[in-house]
């Protein structure tokens, strides 16, 4: 089965649970896009995916095309095609975006295979291009010194070189200026194929103007509490998320 499936999820952080019994699954060609208010456990399930030590999983599984990813390092879970990218992405100075894109597809190679320098070059150079990057992007050091919307670039542009499987995108709240926003959304809808499934995490109802999901979910207190199509992310953003509170059972 080409998706990631979710399982009856449940993960602490020092013993508080955050997730707590969360069913979702996303398949290869679709856009899926997790809604909530702060603090739902939105952020801690993209963390909880690409593997971050922290997050102790208490329950459930994770299922990348049927097999669990849960006993894997964060390269290997890379490796088999999944793509996480963050909300604050890290600054590495002294190594230029190029050499790190490199590095990335160097690492995937089988031991003793050398990736070819012409061909990087050229496949990098027309990704550049599809996404409307400058050059002299590629000499610069990885995120050092970029803006909100340069660091979304960066964050794009590895996620069109790596060509996951599978892609996490964790577009939360603070900090996404229109600008941003834009490069994203015209990313995501550049790299929108039959071969990849994204998730799409994200607060606000905007980021869902420039991008259509085929599904939205809203997560609230650590579950998926409602699941529909992409008029759900409109009724959200009319009505709020109080709307969505579970009935409490006394
Ligand atoms: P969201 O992304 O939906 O805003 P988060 O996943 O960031 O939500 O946070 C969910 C809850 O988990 C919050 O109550 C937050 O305080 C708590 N939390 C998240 N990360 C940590 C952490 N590293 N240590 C302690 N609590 C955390
Ligand atoms: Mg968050």
């Amino acid at each position: 089965m080409s998706s990631i499936a979710i399982r009856d999820l449940k993960v602490s952080i020092d013993a508080t649970e955050i997730i707590r019994g969360l069913d979702l699954e996303f398949h290869k060609g679709e856009v899926h896009a997790i809604m909530g208010p702060n603090g739902s456990g939105k952020s801690t399930l993209a963390k909880v995916m690409a593997g971050h030590p922290d997050y102790e999983v208490t329950g459930g599984d994770i299922l990348l095309d049927g097999e669990s990813i849960l006993d894997l390092e964060p390269e290997e879970r890379s490796r088999k095609g999944l793509f996480l990218a963050f909300q604050y992405p890290i600054e590495i100075p002294g190594v230029s975006n190029a050499n790190f894109l490199r590095a990335a597809l160097q690492a995937r190679l089988p031991e003793g295979e050398e990736l070819d320098a012409v061909e990087f070059y050229e496949r990098l150079y027309q990704k550049m291009d599809t996404l409307e990057i400058r050059r002299e992007f590629t000499s610069r050091s990885v995120n050092e010194g970029f803006s909100g919307g340069e660091k979304k670039r960066n964050e794009i542009l590895q996620m069109a070189m790596l060509e996951p499987s599978y892609a996490v995108l964790d577009e939360t709240d603070s900090g996404l200026d229109v600008d941003a926003l834009r490069v994203v959304a015209n990313g995501v809808n550049k790299l929108r194929s039959p071969k990849i499934g994204i998730l799409l995490i994200t607060h606000y109802q905007r980021l869902l103007n420039y991008i259509v999901p085929d599904f939205v979910h809203v997560m609230y207190e650590g579950r998926i509490v409602r699941s529909g199509d992409k008029e759900l992310a409109l009724e959200l953003d009319s009505q709020g998320y109080d709307s969505l509170r579970p009935v409490e059972t006394v």
